[in-house]
């Protein structure tokens, strides 16, 4: 019986979470650490999709899902199979992401404007900004990712209830667009600086 199977029938989850992780001469039963450490899950065309926990990662690997690109340096034992510790994997079929993966809030809207008020591009705390709708609702603007930007309370009491088109002295820095694919891929460069192993896959 292959390795993958092998455990596979030795119930995943369970024999996963008793696993023992080896760097070098240490050893210790782990331990929620080694699981929950980010790897980095890419499309079958190489494309950056993702990031999950290491336990994840595992199953989908031992599954078939996914195939390790990259390891992480540690070796896992679980029973008597020995298997490397992904840091990248990647999904063997493609899979095709929805436009729109990411839900409509407030929380996400400051993430993708990186908490600038769009106006005047203060950089302030989430708590002292507020949305903007671009075209205000009592002029028939709608709550979506298109309609609303982070704004500062003075940008917002400046523009009030008008159009961009009747200020002058307003504009926005960049045309709002729902939370796509490319500002997650900048939430991962972020995330991938401290693993050179993911820096291939994120920079480009
Ligand atoms: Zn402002």
């Amino acid at each position: 019986m292959s390795l993958g199977k092998a455990m596979i029938h030795a119930r995943k989850q369970k024999s996963l979470a008793r696993a023992a992780v080896h760097v070098g001469e240490q050893s210790w039963t782990q331990s929620n650490q080694v699981m929950q450490m980010p790897v980095l899950v890419l499309n079958a065309s190489y494309e950056p999709i993702n990031i999950c926990g290491a336990r994840r990662a595992l199953v989908l690997v031992l599954k078939g899902v996914a195939k390790t690109e990259e390891e992480h340096g540690l070796m896992l034992h679980a029973q008597r199979n020995r298997m490397a510790m992904p840091s990248v994997i990647r999904l063997l079929e493609y899979r095709r992401i929805p436009h729109q993966t990411r839900a409509l809030s407030r929380k996400n809207i400051l993430l993708r404007d990186r908490n600038t008020c769009q106006y005047c591009s203060v950089v302030l705390p989430p708590g002292e900004l507020t949305l903007d709708h671009v075209i205000p609702r009592s002029r028939g603007g709608n709550s979506t990712w298109e309609n609303l930007v982070a704004c500062c309370h003075s940008c917002n009491r400046r523009k009030g209830n008008r159009l961009l088109s009747e200020l002058t002295d307003m504009q926005l820095q960049k045309e709002p667009r729902s939370f796509s694919l490319h500002t997650s891929r900048q939430i991962m460069r972020m995330l991938g600086r401290g693993d050179d192993r993911w820096r291939k896959y994120l920079f480009y």
